[in-house]
Formats: structure tokens, sequence, C-alpha cells
């Protein structure tokens, strides 16, 4: 199974890949947390994203797509994947096209999540991660004994570098300009799936389920 997980940043694209990738056994491809890492890890191409991610602008697609193609070139990938935050701009869908020719492998659909713009802001400016077991929370959302659980245990609730309001108005305004037009790009090609997306973690996994069978 072959998925693109199509949405605006917050509407949990990257949650519900986690949870079917527990279920179907194939990996989530998250161009974000790859960068993330390459940007930990300090390599000079590392710096140079570092500053891009924290405007919340994109990284350069022939550096995204490097980063894909040797990625689904891995063993772990040849069964299946999700794709997480690729593509992200209409050259990126026709490069992810290209190699997918390539391989033989063409892409099964592209789910969008659909989610409201209000909804969108409160799960960015909530979202934390609990710094002892990488825990997804949110402040708005989570439950209180959730929360406690992490902080008991003497973790911390971190924020994304790139989750303060004045990033997170240019990421929504990014994804407009350059990611919706994707959706008419699956839809032309009759791979488009949309499900709403808003609710209960496990509610919108049902739903992404059912758009998959
Ligand atoms: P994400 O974790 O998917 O929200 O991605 C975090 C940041 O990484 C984005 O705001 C971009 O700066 C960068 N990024 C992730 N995926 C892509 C992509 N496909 N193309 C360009 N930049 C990306």
């Amino acid at each position: 199974m072959r998925i693109v997980l199509l949405g605006a940043p917050g509407s949990g694209k990257g949650t519900q890949a986690k949870k079917l990738m527990a279920d179907k056994n194939i990996p989530q491809v998250s161009t974000g947390d790859m960068l993330r890492e390459a940007v930990a890890t300090g390599t000079r191409f590392g710096l140079k994203a570092k500053s891009i991610m924290e405007a919340g602008n994109l990284v350069p697609d022939d550096v995204v797509l490097g980063i894909i193609s040797e990625r689904l070139g891995q063993p772990d990938a040849q069964e299946g994947f999700i794709l997480d935050g690729f593509p992200r701009t209409t050259q990126q869908a026709l490069d992810l096209e290209e190699l997918l020719d390539e391989m033989g492998t063409p892409l099964d659909t592209a789910v969008l999540m659909d989610v409201d713009f209000d909804i969108l802001m409160k799960r960015l400016t909530g979202r934390r991660t609990c710094s002892l077991t990488g825990k997804l929370l949110n402040v708005y959302f989570s439950s209180q004994a959730e929360l406690d659980e992490c902080t008991d245990a003497g973790g911390e609730l971190v924020q994304r570098e790139d989750d303060n309001e004045e990033t997170i108005g240019n990421r929504l305004s990014v994804y407009r300009e350059n990611t919706e037009p994707l959706i008419e790009f699956y839809k032309k090609r009759e791979k488009l799936t949309t499900i709403d997306a808003e609710g209960a973690i496990d509610e919108v996994y049902t739903r992404l389920r059912e758009s998959l069978q």
C-alpha cells in the first residue's frame, strides 16, 4: 500500500501515519522528521534547512526529492509506505510520480485530511511532545491525566521550534499557496480520497482505515 497523506499543518498526518504504520507494518516517511534529524545532527545541509524551517518556509524541492528517493529505495519501503508531509508542491508531486514510475510501483491513494481552520490553530499552538517518552500531546485536547503522566515522571512538555504563532501563520499560508493545488492534482488522477479529520484520534483513524478499503 503506497499512500500520500495530504493536509494542512496540524491536520494530524503524523499521528495517523504512526497508527497506520503500526497496523499495516509499512513505514511512515516524514520529510519533516528527516529534515529535523538533519538539523539535529548539525550537518552543513542541516544548518541551511534550520532557518528555512524555523521561518515555516519550504526547503528546496531538489533537496527534499534527494531525501525521499533515498528513503524509498530502502528495503523496508518495498512493500509500501505512508508519505507524511511530502509532496508539498506540484513539482514534488511530479517528481514523486516519475520516481514511482521508474520503480514500477505507482501510488495507490492520496488521502486529504480535512480540518477546519480554527481547530488547526489550536492543534498547532497546543501541540507538545513529552521529553521522556516522545508521546505527542496537546494542552487543549489531551486530558490533564495524560499531561500529568509526563510531568509527574519528570518529563517536560516540549513545543516544536516552528509551533509559535508567527511561524504557524506562515506555514498555513505556504500550505494554501503551494500544497493546496495538489488536491486538484490528485483529483485529476482519480487518486484523491477526502476524510473528515476532526474529532478524536481513534475516530479519525477509523475513517482513514475505511477510506483505504
Ligand atoms: P512538517 O513536520 O511536515 O510540518 O515539516 C516541518 C518543516 O519541514 C516544514 O515547515 C518545511 O520547512 C520542511 N519540510 C517538510 N517537508 C517538506 C517538503 N516536502 N518540502 C519542503 N519542505 C518541507
